[in-house]
């Protein structure tokens, strides 16, 4: 197989990994409840078709069942979300819930693993001060204990820049917040595979944070390169914006600061800084969505003209006969 039929599948893969045909006209009888079907589960008992007798073949399967072999299973989810993560959140957010392992579960236990990788190899990146008991030293002890939730927790302040820059997106239009939250999910898991790998190999592994949300939301989304690119800066970039802004006013509600203005000087750039570019992006974005909208009403009524010429003409047609 030549290197382009290669990638030609794995594109195909890319965007239909699950093959879901079946032989209508075969029958099966299951061994189960004694139900007859079609199809390649029993509708009445969910078990599969075509089952026989414990062989062999079911010691192999039920070994690699306790591994994570199956369709929907943690490894084969991760894999997905690794080499198709826009494709494979678009179908889950959109109703395929069967191709995926339960994401905020499969979430919890990346999480696990990424605290097993830390003890192992990890590199003692925030070290709390003996002692330190201020509100933000414990807040990042708490994400190093539990990187499952804080990695949720972080990811969390790009939702809102995604769902205002995204609305107006050739794929997935107008996403709501509960799609949003799962994407953030996503995104989270695939976070803390980049963080096993800085584990790994080390601290410029971070690079691949930002290099993820390009990768996922072009897929998702669709749109073309450097309306991707734009977009996602902003959303990475006023994200971190929403989170410095967080974090002022934890400290500000914790401590006395020496003097409040600094503080709220502070607070008013960073909201300025982080809604602005937002707000501008949205405007941009929508106006371009209006403009795909007519141009697509424009060549729609193009061809119904065009339609009804020919029409017309075959009428003529046959009068003149
Ligand atoms: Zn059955």
């Amino acid at each position: 197989m030549t290197l382009k039929e290669r990638y030609k599948r794995f594109k195909a893969w890319q965007l239909e990994p699950f093959d879901w045909s079946y032989d209508e006209n075969e029958r099966h009888h299951c061994v189960n409840c004694g139900y007859d079907f079609a199809g390649k589960f029993c509708p009445h008992c969910s078990q599969k078709a075509g089952l026989k007798k414990v062989s062999w073949k079911s010691v192999l399967q039920s070994t690699a069942e306790v591994w994570g072999m199956g369709n929907r299973s943690l490894l084969y989810s991760l894999w997905q979300l690794i080499w198709r993560p826009g494709y494979f959140i678009s179908d889950y957010i959109n109703g395929k819930r069967q191709v995926s392992f339960p994401p905020v579960k499969m979430l919890v236990l990346m999480g696990v693993i990424s605290v097993i990788m830390d003890h192992l190899f990890g590199i003692n990146e925030f070290k709390v001060v003996e002692g330190d008991t201020s509100w933000v030293a414990q807040f990042f002890a708490w994400i190093k204990s539990s990187p499952g939730w804080g990695g949720l927790f972080l990811a969390g302040f790009f939702m809102i820049p995604t769902w205002c820059l995204f609305r107006y997106a050739p794929r997935n239009t107008k996403h709501t917040l509960p799609q949003g939250f799962f994407i953030t999910v996503f995104m989270a898991i695939l976070a803390l595979i980049v963080e096993c790998l800085i584990d790994l190999f080390g601290y410029y592994f971070y690079i691949m944070i930002p290099l993820c949300y390009f990768y996922v939301y072009r897929q998702l989304f669709g749109y073309d390169y450097w309306g991707n690119f734009w977009r996602v800066v902003i959303t990475l970039g006023s994200g971190f914006l929403l989170a410095a802004l967080a974090l002022t006013i934890a400290e500000l509600l914790t401590t006395t600061p020496k003097s409040y203005a600094d503080e709220f000087i502070a607070m008013r750039d960073l909201t300025l800084y982080s809604v602005v570019p937002i707000l501008v992006g949205m405007f941009i974005s929508k106006k371009t969505f209006d403009f795909r909208e007519k141009r697509k009403q424009t060549v729609f009524q193009y061809l119904k003209m065009k339609f009804q010429a020919i029409r017309q003409r075959k009428k003529q047609n046959n009068h003149e006969e």
